[in-house]
């Protein structure tokens, strides 16, 4: 079975997580979201009294593939771009894009 999670946001991310948590691995759980870098919105407000800076509220989202979950990224034309997770034999997990 094949599972699309639409956005990487926090509700998107929390799901794709579980998913991944839930299902077996033969499954895939492919997340789709436009931007590589996740914020966490609700700290903004920290941001603009001075208490955080923005990198602190951010994280790379390709991060996500190392657990198993699939990042497609949608491109202007609307095909996808996608990282996958390979694990040469032997070896340690690499991204590589397609
Ligand atoms: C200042 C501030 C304070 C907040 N405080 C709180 C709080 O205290 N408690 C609380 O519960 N909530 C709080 N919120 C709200 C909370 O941040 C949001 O409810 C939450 O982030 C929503 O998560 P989401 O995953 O549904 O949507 P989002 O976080 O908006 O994620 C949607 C994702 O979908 C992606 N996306 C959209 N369209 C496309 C597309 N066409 N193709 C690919 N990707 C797409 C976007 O890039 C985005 O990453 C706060 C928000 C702000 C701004």
């Amino acid at each position: 079975m094949d599972v699309v999670v639409l956005g990487g946001g926090t509700g998107g991310l929390v799901a794709s997580h579980r998913l991944r948590r839930e299902l077996p691995r033969e499954d895939r759980v492919v997340l789709v979201e436009r931007d590589v870098v996740y914020r966490f919105a609700p700290s903004f407000l920290w941001v603009l009294t001075g208490q955080r800076r923005p990198e602190q509220l951010s994280a790379d989202l390709t991060r996500v593939t190392r657990r198993g979950i699939e990042l497609l990224k949608p491109t202007r034309s609307g095909s996808t771009h996608t990282r996958r997770r390979s694990r040469p034999r032997g070896g340690r997990s690499r991204m590589t894009g397609s």
